[in-house]
């Protein structure tokens, strides 16, 4: 672990690097700084160990104040605790494709990122080494230029099926292990807390992120950012029933998209972008009965499809990332043929609309959702109908209704070069004020369909080491 400080030692030193947050935008950031620095980790919750996890559940789950005028139910996942969502995520971990960073030009949607895919790739590597990722087979749409560590999991019988049909079907790249210094993945499907931690987590690598020089504050929380003349001074925080001002030549917020914001929101930064186009992928789920689908796979989740995914239609509508899920949630109800069913989930990328917010209520977090963009649900309809004429007579296809979260919080300090909309640079330095970094996926100008964490470690690691 890292070494513990307390309030009152804290206060007495002028930090060179406070970063606030335990997850993987706060360590991924902590990774790529120069070595030598004083750095000192700010966690608004507690550790707790992963046989508490297991024998009870995550502790810290945030509960958020929500004015939704959608018909669409609607739910975003945090938790506070030391980790942050890296203890309770299933580590499914795709690149984003080449395409995503590109959406104005090529398709006139959303907005470009300020770099390409062959700027980040470098640090995907990296971050895909310290988290052992396995996977195979996405190189001619996933560029790569060294292999996967670890080799992909076994198929299920639903992705030999879909295999068969083209090159587009392939392993999922996960860090559920398949190798390395965790246990093999046992494929029993409740990734949420990993019985066996096998999962990447930040508690069960830390190793990786200790160096000298670096301590956490447990249990406090970073209210504002205290701004003087164009530079972030310090932070005020909270602990208990205390307060303090803790000061440091350089800040980052790890906090994720809704607590980043509230803290900019709380700090004397003038930027109208903050807070504004909150934003998350949707998805739906499909099973598919048919004589040729069924689990036996190696992980939970096993194949990714990309037939959907890039292609002209994105100027119309989202294109659609399908997972292959090896761990069916529910059986087939007739007799003998109960796991001859395939289960897949459609997931679209959503366009950040600036009504879609974060602002303060009493000083905390008020979340206004009204839906998501057309783009995306059109994308579904169209991503579900694609899907069921890809099998051969099924016997039955059921689909869910819209998932109530993807858990990915986005869009609320977007990256771009505007200040009148952006919120941070390539590098997550604030406008107007360059030694506060703001990170994780609430910079995303756009948002894909994948997932975002592997990106959101690759573009702090690229913050710290290209611009520190
Ligand atoms: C059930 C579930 C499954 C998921 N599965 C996947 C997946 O398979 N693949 C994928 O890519 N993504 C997945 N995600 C999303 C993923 O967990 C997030 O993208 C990722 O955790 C974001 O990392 P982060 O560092 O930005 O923030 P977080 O993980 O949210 O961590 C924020 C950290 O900041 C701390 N903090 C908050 N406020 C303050 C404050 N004011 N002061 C100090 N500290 C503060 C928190 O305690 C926490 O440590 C999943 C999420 C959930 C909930």
């Amino acid at each position: 672990m890292l070494p513990e400080i307390d309030l009152k030692t804290a206060q007495g030193q002028n930090w060179d690097v406070i970063i606030a947050g335990s997850s993987f935008s706060a360590m991924f950031f902590l990774a790529g700084l120069p070595k030598g620095l004083s750095v000192l980790v700010i966690e608004k919750g507690r550790v707790a160990p992963h046989d508490e996890q297991v024998a009870s559940e995550i502790p810290g789950r945030e509960t958020f104040r929500q004015n939704n005028t959608s018909e669409h139910e609607k739910d975003w996942v945090a938790h506070s605790i030391f980790g942050g969502n890296s203890n309770c995520w299933w580590a499914c971990t795709p690149r984003f494709h080449p395409s995503d960073f590109e959406m104005k030009t090529r398709y006139d949607v959303a907005q470009d990122w300020p770099f390409g895919y062959d700027a980040l790739a470098p640090y995907y590597e990296e971050v895909e080494t310290v988290m052992e990722i396995s996977g195979g087979g996405s190189d001619h749409l996933l560029p790569r230029r060294t292999p996967f560590l670890y080799p992909p999991h076994l198929p299920s019988r639903t992705d030999k099926y879909l295999r068969k049909q083209s090159a587009d079907w392939f392993a999922q790249p996960t860090a559920r292990s398949n190798g390395g210094r965790r246990a093999p993945c046992c494929a029993n499907g409740v990734c949420t807390i990993c019985p066996i931690d096998a999962k990447f987590t930040v508690l069960n690598s830390i190793e990786v992120f200790e160096r000298p020089n670096v301590q956490i504050l447990m249990a406090a929380e970073v209210r504002s950012v205290r701004i003087e003349a164009g530079r972030a001074t310090g932070v005020s925080v909270t602990l208990g029933e205390q307060s303090a001002e803790l000061s440091a030549s350089t800040i980052a917020l790890g906090a994720n998209g809704i607590f980043n914001a509230a803290i900019l929101l709380r700090s004397d930064i003038d930027l109208p972008g903050i807070g504004l186009g909150l934003n998350e992928q949707v998805s739906l789920r499909m099973a598919i009965d048919a004589p040729d689908m069924g689990p036996f796979g190696g992980t939970s989740i096993t194949g990714h499809g990309y037939p959907l995914y890039e292609g002209a239609h994105r100027a119309d509508h989202s294109g659609v990332l399908i997972e292959v899920y090896n761990a069916i949630p529910m059986v087939r109800p007739e007799y003998g043929k109960w796991l001859e069913r395939g289960h897949l989930k459609l997931i679209v990328e959503d366009i950040p609309q600036d009504e879609n917010r974060v602002t303060l209520d009493q000083d905390e977090p008020l979340l206004t959702w009204v839906g998501h963009h057309k783009y995306a649900l059109d994308g579904l309809n169209w991503g579900a109908k694609q899907v069921s004429a890809m099998f051969e007579t099924p016997d039955r296809i059921l689909q869910t209704r819209l998932s109530a979260t993807e858990a990915h919080i986005m869009g609320t300090h977007r990256m771009g070069d505007d200040p009148a909309r952006d919120v941070v640079d390539e590098y997550h330095r604030c406008h107007g004020i360059p030694n506060l970094f703001v990170l994780g996926s609430g910079a995303f100008p756009s948002s894909s369909m994948a997932n975002p964490t592997l990106t959101l470690s690759a573009t702090a690691l690229r913050a710290a080491r290209e611009a520190l």
